[in-house]
């Protein structure tokens, strides 16, 4: 068989992955050693920049069907509430999904399977990857299914097939970073209490913690917590957990149907490069860290976007294979920046360091009500959360800065009329570009046809729509504005006017 992309892994990354290329109409096999998509809820947490991306695939309206909006967070302290989040509405402008979304990973990867069937391709389950060997001529790929012993011979391999990914072992690409000491405990089960069952409650106590996610399912809850030294040896039952978690905790709870119990040690890891030859890495197989803050599977299905268009602009476009490096530059600088933030995080809410203590179970309590009621430090929060922020400004694909439009990030959501924003107006694959009182459109056109990249992208003459000038002042755009939106909706170059060989220099880095 050959391919031009072999996906090794049907996660949500992977599958993220195919969707794009399928989207893009790029050739690609997806294989999985798994029967099917996995049946545990696993991650529950969709961030608005994922929601963006189910916008783009056209999937929006059936994630809304199956999951709900988390209404806000609760943070207890001693059993007292220290402070509230309202994360129903705490990115209002920001987004066009200005809250937390949840809807367990089963339901996300049956959405994008769902998708990728309905677009006439298939994963190859029951398949699983064993070796390669690369060569001048490609990737020759070693796989077994249920009919024995085969060979897939790709131009590209993509390794999303997790933490312990076979793909990174064999590439020897280095996995650094460490282990958490503790033994965290994962549970799905319902709950009995006097608290709300919308809300992500989070408790800290002195010596420990517990955070309880709203799930879709009415009063079931996602519970995670620390595993005591006296249980870890005994290998704990959930009724031993359960009876722990209310001695410890402050608020009366009890639970039932316990569909999933789990134990585990959280690492923090990050691959040194996310590419090496015709060998990529995306999702788990490229970073790991604590579950603090729900970014995991929303990072992976970020690393699929930013790396689909490139391989289309690559395999089906005709452009250098050079592009395909910029995958590494634009995405692992974010890895190592999200494995410490999420550090920083996970160490403060369960960390056992004194000023840990202090900081949950005495200054918390005393900020968090103020902390929490600021505006801008809400818009502060929910940008670093929603992933919304994540940029690539240092990427050799990023040009230019006009008020709040800046190369490398993702285009500034903003109401066109009451109908369309930038995002919708931007959603179709390939390039885009907005141009707003830019008179010499025709000329524009003649560059972008000229380089085969850009020979399809569309060009918006937003003076077109009521309520441009007002969103573009808002963002700090007064006169004119010519912005080109790479296919992931990050803006690539961005001036006040056209200048011709500013822009076939910015080109040539394509
Ligand atoms: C309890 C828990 C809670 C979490 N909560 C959140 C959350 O709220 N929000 C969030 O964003 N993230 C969360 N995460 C993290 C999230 O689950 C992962 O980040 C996500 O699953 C990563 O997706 P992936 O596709 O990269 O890898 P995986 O989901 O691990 O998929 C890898 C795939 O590769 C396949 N594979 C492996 N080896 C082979 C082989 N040799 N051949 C073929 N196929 C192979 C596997 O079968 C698997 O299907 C949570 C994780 C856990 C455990």
């Amino acid at each position: 068989m050959r391919t031009k992309i072999l996906i090794v892994g049907a996660g949500p990354t992977g599958l993220m992955l195919a969707c794009q290329l399928s989207r893009f109409n790029v050739d690609f096999q997806i294989i999985d050693k798994k029967s099917g998509t996995t049946t545990r809820s696993k991650a529950l947490g969709v961030q608005a920049r994922s929601m963006e991306i189910y916008d783009q695939l056209g999937l929006i309206d059936k994630a809304f069907a199956q999951g709900k909006i988390a209404d806000g967070a609760w943070f207890f302290a001693k059993g007292k509430i220290a402070g509230q989040l309202p994360l129903g509405r705490f990115g209002q402008g920001l987004s066009p999904f200005p809250y937390l979304f949840i809807l367990e990973q089963s339901k996300n990867e049956a959405l994008l399977e769902g998708y990728l069937n309905e677009n006439g391709r298939t994963v190859l389950w029951d398949t699983s990857f064993e070796s390669y060997i690369e060569d001048d001529s490609g990737v020759h790929v070693s796989i077994t299914d249920k009919e024995g012993h085969k060979v897939i011979h790709a131009d590209y391999i993509v390794g999303a097939d997790g933490a312990h990914s076979p793909v990174r072992k064999l590439s020897k690409i280095p996995f650094l970073g460490g282990t958490y000491e503790d033994l965290f405990l994962v549970a799905d089960a319902k709950i009995e209490w006097n608290l709300p069952y919308d809300k992500l409650c989070v408790m800290m106590e002195r010596d420990s913690f517990g955070a309880f996610f709203p799930m879709p399912e009415e009063k079931r809850v996602r519970i995670i917590s620390i595993v005591p030294d006296e249980l870890e040896e005994s290998n704990a039952s959930f009724d031993k957990i359960a009876a722990y978690l209310n001695d410890r905790l402050s608020v009366p709870m009890s639970f039932s149907d316990v569909k999933w119990f789990a134990t585990y040690k959280v690492h923090y890891k990050y691959v040194s490069q996310f590419n090496k030859g015709r060998i990529f890495l995306c999702g788990d197989a490229a970073h790991i860290h604590s579950p603090a803050g729900g970014q995991g599977m929303n990072t992976g299905l970020q690393d699929a976007t930013n790396l689909a268009w490139k391989f289309a602009a690559v395999c089906k476009n005709g452009l250098d294979a050079q592009l395909l490096k910029t995958y590494d530059t634009e995405r692992q600088p974010n890895a190592v920046q999200l494995i410490k933030t999420t550090d920083r995080g996970f160490q403060l809410i369960g960390g056992n360091k004194r000023w840990q203590r202090f900081v949950r179970t005495k200054l918390l309590p005393l900020v968090a009500g103020r902390v929490f009621s600021s505006d801008r430090i809400r818009r502060r929060i929910f940008k670093r959360i929603s992933q919304i922020e994540i940029h690539y400004r240092r990427s050799i694909l990023s040009k230019g800065k006009l008020g709040g439009f800046v190369a490398g990030d993702r285009l500034p959501y903003f109401e066109l009329s009451e109908t369309m924003h930038s995002l919708m107006l931007t959603a179709s694959p390939g390039f885009h570009i907005l141009c707003w009182k830019i008179h010499d459109i025709s000329t524009l056109k003649t560059i972008i046809e000229n380089k085969a990249m850009l020979g399809h992208a569309k060009v918006h003459d937003l003076s077109s729509f009521p309520l441009t000038s007002k969103s573009l002042d808002s963002l700090g755009v007064k006169n004119s504005l010519f912005c080109m939106v790479r296919p992931d909706q990050h803006i690539g170059y961005v001036a006040a006017t056209i200048k011709v060989k500013d822009i076939e220099s910015y080109l040539s880095n394509y």
